[in-house]
């Protein structure tokens, strides 16, 4: 394992992201917890110090699952960070916040109690990065609401040691909107996290992002490197492009390899569901690797065939809010496939799971509102139907 530094503290390169853990079939976002310990003692052996949650991944049960899974190891000898959820909250009377979103439904609470919540489920004293959970042109107006107060709550917990290290995470569509709020608040912010990966380097202007970032002297903490899996699964035909100059290298790899050549990348984190998963990309963050500039282009060539696909990561936010319970990821895979003449175009619904059936959207929308990539996902629904329909 290789290692940067984030604020002066020493990071892996490789971090162990908490909101794709394996789960138990058949139960949700329910966490196999005995699968996911052993993800998590191979990261802690194989060098990985950083581990990222949030209060809401997983349901909830991510903090309580790393709360438990790190407690046999020295408090000193991994970076714990998580977020606070104000993407998914709001103002109430007398400092009290409520939830929405797929948070909706649980009981007013204040910011402290909140994060002294999170405290108590992580079976921690404090922690080494904290974020505001994704600041973006929705979320922005409550973070810096001076009533809410967020932004004060943190840093004085900060000055009292709870905080090492204060960031944000964000799905901004605008790079703007990142530089404005940096700005607003010069000098709280010691790091962010954004999505990046050499297909967003354009379509959603990561590279913009990188340069704001990169103006204020901050770091990056990557998410969704290889786009939710998008980027590990290519098209026969560019993987083909690509084993041609290495024939080893699986196209996750690649993928990686990309990120290494960014300077301002401090950590790439990567959910990692199964142990392969996780060996394989320990052995790719054994040493750097960047790309040479010839591969760099090769990608861009690669990302620019895919640009007509539907920029899903698989995330699975909107499948928390269905009230049809579909599968959606699954089935913009599929449209992908169908529309691009890849392998995802054997997806049949004939006989298949009602999960899997588009015809059953009912255009509620409440899937939309949620998607962090804003993909119209009625619209694909109703699209795929009628492609099935056709076929
Ligand atoms: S459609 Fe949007 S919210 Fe749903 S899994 Fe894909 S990226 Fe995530
Ligand atoms: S619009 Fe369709 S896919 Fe989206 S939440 Fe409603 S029923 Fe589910």
């Amino acid at each position: 394992m290789f290692y940067n530094e984030i604020a002066g503290v020493k990071v892996s390169a490789l971090g162990l992201g908490n909101m794709r853990l394996p789960k138990v079939e058949g139960q949700g976002e329910k966490i196999d917890w005995e699968k996911a310990q052993e993800i998590v003692d191979y990261a802690m052996s194989h060098g990985i110090t950083y581990y990222d949650t949030a209060y809401r991944y997983h349901g909830g049960e991510s903090e309580l699952f790393l709360g438990e899974a790190m407690k046999k190891y020295p408090r000193d000898s991994y970076l714990l960070a998580s977020k606070f959820p104000g993407h998914m909250m709001e103002k109430k009377e007398n400092g009290m916040m409520g939830f929405t979103s797929l948070l909706a439904g649980r009981p007013d609470t204040t910011v402290d109690a909140l994060f002294h919540e999170q405290l108590r489920k992580c079976q921690v004293d404090y922690f080494d990065f904290y974020l505001l959970h994704n600041v973006s042109e929705k979320s922005v107006a409550f973070y810096n609401d001076p009533e809410v107060g967020v932004i004060d709550y943190l840093m004085k917990q900060k000055s009292l040691g709870k905080i090492r290290h204060l960031g944000f995470s964000t799905h901004a569509v605008s790079a703007e909107t990142i530089d404005e709020f940096l700005t607003r608040h010069e000098g709280v912010f010691e790091f962010v996290q954004i999505q990046l990966n050499y297909m967003d380097w354009k379509i959603q202007d990561a590279k913009g992002k990188v340069d704001v970032i990169a103006r204020h002297g901050l770091k990056i903490v990557v998410m969704e490197g290889v786009r939710g899996g998008r980027l590990a699964q290519l098209p026969e035909e560019q993987m083909a492009r690509l084993h041609a100059i290495r024939p080893e290298d699986s196209a996750a790899r690649w993928a990686l390899r990309w990120l290494q050549g960014i300077p301002e990348v401090s950590v790439v984190l990567s959910g990692m569901s199964t142990l392969d998963q996780i060996i394989e990309n320990v052995e790719t963050f054994r040493e750097p690797n960047p790309v040479s500039e010839t591969e760099k282009d090769l990608l861009q060539e690669v990302a620019e065939s895919m640009l007509s696909w539907v920029p899903c990561t698989a995330c699975r936010y909107c499948t928390e809010g269905c009230p049809m319970e579909l599968e959606i990821p699954r089935m913009i895979a599929a449209y992908n496939g169908l529309k691009n003449g890849d392998h995802m175009a054997k997806y049949n619904p004939a006989g298949a799971e009602p999960s899997l059936d588009p015809g059953r959207c009912i255009g509620c929308g409440s899937c939309a509102s949620i998607c962090p990539q804003n993909i119209a996902i009625p619209n694909i629904m109703r699209e795929l139907a009628d492609m099935l329909t056709e076929k």
